[in-house]
């Protein structure tokens, strides 16, 4: 198929842009389009053949469930059996933006866009082509990362081309995404609430809303044996195609192992890199070295980090050290648990502690 590209910020075409689009969605076709988190693959969330075409276009397994994105908070009735008062709640204080909330499923939304659960996935963005383009589409676009499936998700147009080009109807290009980490997702169907996924909402944000507020257990480790709430989590995600561990420990003692063990890689015949802050990044000996930022900058190192994992496989990179950003555990707050959490993700939860 012939993927239609097209770029945003060109004032009044974008208007045109954003309902052809819509068009596209409610006649059952696909648009991938920039939100303030990453670029989405939206379909018509009440159309099950569009929910279909979605996992197909992805090469995602179908029990994934996808996020309906709608353009007002009143629009939660209408795909929730029940809106508790939390969620309007967090509406108040976080829509439009990103945070989905994981509510009981209303018999308007088919099985197929809920990945099968009877609980459905809602967010609000804050992009507003995004939200313009929904309104364009009927209301309810259903959204997972724009990326083929295991890949990180896309933080610029040009990875979504990559990926999607000759797969969907139409790309809009929106330029280099805000965020460049998915939406934070709470399960409000339990109590306390439960934190699925963390993104730029931190738990502190939202326990400042809700009182009480939960890390899923899987959150932050392997956890082999526990079934992960968010279905989506037990497959590999935000995979890079080289080899990526996490080395922790102080920052001297954690430049001479990495140092150490890229030159036993490259004799090895390896292609090796390194993720590191910008204080630390000048003394790898790497045939690639990303500087991610300043440590301190947490907004900076999440906006980067997609981005960086796909380079390494632009250029065949086959051995990654990656530094430790933010907060391992999860114990403290900030966006550092986001970050960590998606960097572990990609390393398979390789950490290797000094
Ligand atoms: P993506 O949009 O690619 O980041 O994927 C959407 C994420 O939301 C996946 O990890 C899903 O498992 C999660 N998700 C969507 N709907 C639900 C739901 N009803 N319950 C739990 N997690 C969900
Ligand atoms: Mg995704």
């Amino acid at each position: 198929m012939e993927t239609k590209i097209v770029r945003l910020g060109e004032g009044e075409k974008d208007e045109e842009a954003l309902r052809e689009a819509g068009k596209i969605l409610k006649a059952g076709g696909l648009v991938a389009f920039p939100t303030e988190t990453v670029y989405g693959l939206g379909g018509d969330a009440l159309n099950p053949d569009s929910s279909r075409k979605i996992y197909a276009a992805k090469g995602r397994p179908s029990d994934n469930p996808l996020i309906v994105h709608v353009c007002k908070t009143e629009d939660l009735y209408k795909v929730a059996k029940e809106v508790p008062e939390a969620a309007l709640r967090l509406a108040e204080a976080f829509w439009p933006g990103p945070l989905t909330m994981i509510l009981k499923a209303g018999d308007l939304v088919p099985r197929e866009t809920t990945g099968g659960l009877d609980t459905v996935a809602v967010r609000l963005p804050s992009h507003p082509g995004a939200r313009k383009m929904i309104e364009c589409a009927g209301g309810f676009v259903a959204a997972p990362s724009a990326n083929l499936s295991g890949r990180p998700s896309p933080t610029s147009a040009k990875y979504v081309i990559e990926d999607m080009d000759g797969r969907i109807e139409m790309i809009l290009d929106g330029g280099e995404v805000g965020i460049g980490l998915e939406s934070t997702i709470v399960d409000l169907t339990v109590d306390p609430p439960q934190i699925l996924r963390p993104g730029f909402i931190t738990g502190e944000m939202l326990k400042g809303v809700l009182g009480a507020v939960e890390n899923d257990v899987t959150l932050f480790s392997a956890a082999k044996d526990q079934a992960p709430r968010a279905p989506g989590m037990k497959y590999r995600h935000y995979a890079p195609k080289g080899d990526l561990a996490i080395v922790q420990g102080n920052p001297e003692a954690v430049v001479r192992f990495v140092n150490e063990k890229l030159k036993e890689a490259g004799q090895a015949g390896a292609k090796t890199g390194v993720i590191a802050a910008s204080d630390t990044a000048g003394k790898y000996r790497a045939d690639v070295v990303k500087t991610i930022g300043d440590r301190r900058d947490e907004e900076v190192i999440a906006r980067r980090l997609y981005g960086i994992l796909r380079e390494f496989d632009d250029e065949n990179v086959t051995k990654i050290y990656s530094e430790s950003f933010g907060d391992e555990e999860g114990r403290t707050g900030g966006l550092g648990q986001a970050i960590m959490n998606r960097l572990l993700k990609a390393a398979g939860h390789q950490v290797i502690r000094l």
